[in-house]
């Protein structure tokens, strides 16, 4: 049996190494290494992909989301509604920009943002709400733009660990990061829709918020050297772009890949009581950037797989209001409990069926001792 890997980009590799190594080689040959013609082939059939108006490529998730807020010409002491369980991403880039995050209680058995939490959580000064679609599966967005558009209040799709996902709106199926005002997503490599380094993207279907953030990402100019507004440095590389282009083929097969390898753990733990396998809301489909468990004896029972050759990982230990530098007060009784029981499995497009049942056959060895 190979090695368990969390994440295995090199055997997902093997099988399109061609057609990447081809792309690589040609953006070297033409040296366009910066805005070269991939970078906008790549926006365009991400586009299609997306059924989405415009993308915006940058550099990295993290400034898809703070090129999002800017473009909403937020002010110093707005505030911005998050769930409390997420990547420290979200949360930074609004403490950035002098905003305040509003953190709120996630769902116990989604993890996903908790719809009631928000409403109770604005104020007159919130400008924003950026749901996470976590682990793969997305937040309610019906629900959310129910309470953002009559006030006003601006939607940004934290997408980073949920593309080529589904969400079931008003009726009928759309990919996510498409219902808000803006999406953001993150082509980390191990991400689902991952390149070979950095990269990142935002989605609209609003003209004048799509050219307001092409141009905070070019320096705040949309002439060369005219600069309108303070921006940001943040593109996409060419190579990168060239890449994606290859992988997002093969997109919605990574995630049924990832559907079928999370069926066989669901149905591998059936009997196993002392763990509470992923839920699926109905809105949404899941696309398991991340299988996260709900365990007992978390943290001896991520020390006994490790000691099997088995890695595992905790997303998240710590909630964003237990943070040092995001320390808030305020209960989230929810957050706290999953920081202290999750517990997710190696998952990817390779994952083996005698790994998975070496997997599930060590939790049960833990749990019979
Ligand atoms: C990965 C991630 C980000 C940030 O993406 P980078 O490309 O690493 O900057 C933001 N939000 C969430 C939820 C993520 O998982």
């Amino acid at each position: 049996m190979d090695k368990i890997q969390m994440v295995d980009l090199h055997n997902q590799y093997k099988h399109i190494k061609p057609a990447v190594d081809d792309a690589i080689q040609d953006v070297i040959n033409s040296s366009a290494f910066i805005n070269g013609p991939q970078v906008k082939s790549f926006k365009s059939d991400l586009e299609k992909y997306l059924g989405c108006k415009h993308v915006i490529p940058c550099a990295n998730g993290t400034d898809a989301l703070q090129i999002a807020l800017m473009a909403l010409k937020v002010q110093p002491g707005d505030e911005v509604i998050l769930p409390d369980f997420t990547f420290i991403a979200t949360a930074e880039v609004i403490a950035l920009l002098g905003l305040k995050p509003v953190f709120v209680d996630v769902d116990p058995d989604s993890f996903l943002v908790d719809i009631e939490q928000i409403e109770s959580a604005l104020s007159s000064k919130t400008k924003a709400i950026i749901p996470v679609h976590l682990y793969g599966q997305c937040a309610n967005m019906d629900e959310i733009m129910k309470i953002a558009v009559p006030r006003g209040i601006a939607v940004i799709e934290d997408n980073a660990q949920a593309i080529g996902s589904d969400i079931l709106s008003n009726g009928t199926w759309k990919k996510s990061g498409t219902i808000g005002h803006i999406g953001c997503t993150s082509f980390f490599p191990s991400k689902n829709l991952g390149c070979y380094g950095d990269g990142g993207a935002l989605f609209t279907n609003d003209d004048k918020l799509a050219e307001e953030m092409a141009c905070i990402a070019n320096h705040g100019a949309k002439v060369k050297y005219y600069h309108e507004q303070v921006g940001m440095n943040s593109r996409l590389d060419t190579i990168q772009a060239a890449i994606l282009q290859v992988k997002l083929k093969h997109l919605d097969t990574y995630c049924e890949a990832r559907r079928e390898a999370a069926k066989r753990y669901d149905t591998l733990l059936q009997d196993v009581n002392q763990v509470k396998i992923p839920c699926r809301v109905s809105h949404s489909t899941h696309v398991f950037h991340q299988y996260t468990l709900k365990v007992e004896n978390r943290d001896d029972l991520k020390t006994y797989l490790a000691s099997k050759a088995i890695p595992s990982m905790i997303y998240y230990p710590v909630g964003m209001h237990n943070q040092k530098a995001y320390k808030t007060s305020g209960k989230f009784k929810v957050s706290d409990e999953l920081c202290r029981t999750v517990l997710s499995l190696p998952m990817h497009t390779e994952l083996r069926i005698e790994q998975q049942e070496y997997i599930i056959d060590t939790i049960k060895e833990f749990y019979r001792s």
